[in-house]
């Protein structure tokens, strides 16, 4: 009741072009480049990435991160669980952001992202990878420093993994910080790691 009082107020307007009706409109959701190309190697069963950090796509992700559009971030988590990827019998896990940049924010914007898959395909959700250990932002460094950068920044908390993760972020560039958190959630069990990620990077700074 209360919430349609507000979108009588305030109605939800479109990121990327304007329009009425939703933070994401449908044609603009259309135009979001599907991702095909490699997939990074990081110990995952199976990889999912589905569009291109690109366009309105890259404009919504940034607005997520740093202009606090937190319901936006849960706009793409519903267009992200209604893409077609691997077996729903399994637990939602986000990959945790560092802490200072969640605290300054006031949010995850993974957990904002991974929370929206999880309702709508109706599978729990986990906290149980943390992060331990602070990292650089990883955007300036390249390959190695990446992966030198995140090794053991994660931990999985609270006994055995299930038998399958989902394991949502939402951007991988080279894939250094999955490989970590997968690494992570491998050394407290054996169990199958799918990743499904939102966009590829595609630019990496290597000097
Ligand atoms: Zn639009």
């Amino acid at each position: 009741m209360w919430e349609r009082f507000w979108q009588l107020l305030f109605p939800d307007r479109c990121h990327g072009c304007g329009c009425f009706g939703a933070l994401l409109c449908q044609a603009c959701v259309a135009q979001f480049t599907r991702y095909v190309g490699d997939i990074p190697v990081c110990g995952a069963t199976t990889f999912t990435i589905a569009f291109v950090y690109t366009g309105v796509l890259r404009s919504a992700i940034l607005a997520v991160k740093y202009a606090r559009q937190r319901r936006l971030g849960t706009a793409l988590g519903q267009h992200l669980a209604a893409q077609p990827w691997a077996s729903d019998d399994a637990v939602i896990v986000p990959l945790p952001g560092s802490t200072q940049r969640v605290a300054h924010r006031g949010y995850d914007q993974a957990v904002v992202l991974a929370h929206a898959v999880a309702c709508v395909r109706k599978i729990p959700l986990s906290r149980q990878l943390v992060r331990v250990r602070q990292t650089t932002a990883q955007a300036k460094l390249n390959r190695a420093q990446r992966q030198h950068n995140v090794a053991g920044a994660f931990v999985w908390q609270g006994g055995v993994p299930p038998p399958q993760v989902i394991l949502i972020d939402d951007i991988c560039t080279t894939g250094a910080t999955i490989a970590a958190a997968i690494a992570a959630i491998h050394q407290a069990g054996p169990c199958h790691v799918h990743v499904v990620v939102l966009a590829r990077g595609m630019k990496l700074h290597t000097a």
